[in-house]
């Protein structure tokens, strides 16, 4: 068996914020005490034992939470120094998640300085009574503020938005945010997760909202002269993010830190699996693993028809698709024939198309993706002897989000 290719992109979780926003469900907490240091320490270790373990050669590093522009500017400086003493540094891309309450002109240079050259930029609205709904720190002068003072330092700049917020401009804040010059912006609804502040209040999201949210915002974004690469996301020529992209199109990356998933070639010992996905636990049992007995977290061996079912939960999302021919080589089964019955049902139904090789979901498609996506991965090949229904029920489709849902928004 051939040696797997290097792995050549890199998550890192920062789990501290400023404070906790109502409607955050991702592992996050505000600094206490010493817990940043022994952050800083645990990460060193853990960057050092990943470097051992792996071939790597990194094309780009993404530093997510939480907010990592809440470091003080030692503590970045000594977490991108970790990062490069063990694993090496992003030779294509080197994004910082930015909220728009932390940059000063002196800090975004910093930044830069230390060699990120792409911010995402947390600006969620630029309409002050949203972002207060929102519970966000910042105003909207703050965010067009902190867009500009990072676009000065040469950095590539991507905004998120948040919609489907009740009473929210959404004209306005695209407008606004591409007035700005962004060359990216990822635009989400706005999602109730069980357990938050907005769950317990009975915060709701409106059909119409949502619905709005979805298509408005690309009609606008499209005529501003944007690509939606990816079912929540737009670029510019030539500013699509890198490293998102590699998550999208299935490609190995290592997750660092607390809540980081990270997914790694296959160990040897393992015959007939393909891929190995590790997610390490929230920062109390990180910081007390012991890692020189091993990685900390649990770990999923992935097998040829996850490989399958991942890579189109991921390609699916994005304008490219995926190619069967290329997923039938690097899975070993034969993809149009073993999901057969899901892929002529959701063609008929317009949800999905074909072109030669390459599968793509419609805009009715991206916005049902979830329903598509269940039926692929309930899917049981027939055996000869039966021909019963597919067999449908619930799928717990958040798991397999987790890098998209997790290391896009702060
Ligand atoms: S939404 Fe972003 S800024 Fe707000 S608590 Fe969550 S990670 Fe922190």
């Amino acid at each position: 068996m051939s040696a797997p290719p290097p792995v050549r992109h890199l998550y890192v979780h920062v789990p501290f914020c400023p404070s906790i926003c109502p409607y955050c469900d991702f592992h996050v907490l505000t600094r206490r005490g010493a817990q940043v240091e022994a952050y800083l320490e645990q990460l060193e270790r853990e960057a050092a034992r990943l470097g051992s373990a792996y071939d790597i050669d990194l094309e780009t590093v993404y530093l997510g939470g939480g907010t990592p522009s809440f470091l003080r500017g030692e503590e970045l400086e000594r977490l991108s120094q970790s990062i490069r003493t063990h694993l090496g540094w992003g030779s294509q891309e080197n994004t910082l998640e930015v909220n728009p309450g932390t940059v000063s002109a002196a800090r975004a240079a910093h930044w830069r300085s230390l060699g990120f050259d792409r911010a995402s930029v947390g600006v969620q609205s630029l309409h002050d009574p949203t972002l207060k709904f929102l519970g966000r720190q910042h105003d909207a002068e703050q965010a067009r503020e902190a867009v500009r003072l990072l676009l000065e330092t040469g950095m590539r700049v991507s905004g998120d938005l948040i919609t489907a917020v009740a009473g929210q401009p959404l004209e306005a804040d695209i407008a606004g945010l591409v007035a700005l010059g962004v060359g990216h912006v990822s635009a989400y609804t706005l999602t109730i997760e069980p357990g938050t502040p907005f769950a317990r209040r009975g915060v709701r999201v409106a059909e119409n909202d949502e619905r709005a949210g979805f298509t408005r915002t690309a009609e606008l974004l499209s005529a501003a002269g944007f690509t939606r690469y990816e079912i929540s996301n737009y670029a510019r020529p030539g500013e699509e993010s890198r490293h998102n992209s590699a998550y999208w199109a299935n490609k190995f990356y290592l997750g660092l830190g607390p809540g980081a998933a990270g997914h790694y070639p296959q160990p040897s010992s393992e015959p007939g699996m393909l891929a190995v996905r590790r997610t390490n636990p929230h920062l109390h049992d990180w910081l007390a693993h012991d890692l020189s007995t091993g990685f900390a977290g649990e770990a999923e061996l992935i097998d040829a028809e996850e490989h399958v079912t991942d890579a189109l939960f991921m390609g699916l999302r994005t304008r490219a698709g995926v190619d069967l021919a290329g997923l039938s080589r690097s899975s070993g089964l034969d993809v149009a024939q073993r999901y057969a019955a899901p892929l002529s049902r959701n063609l008929a139904a317009g949800l999905l198309t074909q072109d030669g090789d390459v599968l793509r979901a419609t805009e009715a498609g991206w916005w049902g993706l979830n329903r598509v996506l269940s039926d692929f991965i309930n899917h049981t090949e027939p055996s000869p002897d039966t021909s019963g229904p597919d067999e449908h029920g619930p799928v717990k489709l958040a798991e397999l989000d987790e890098t998209a849902s997790t290391q896009v928004v702060i």
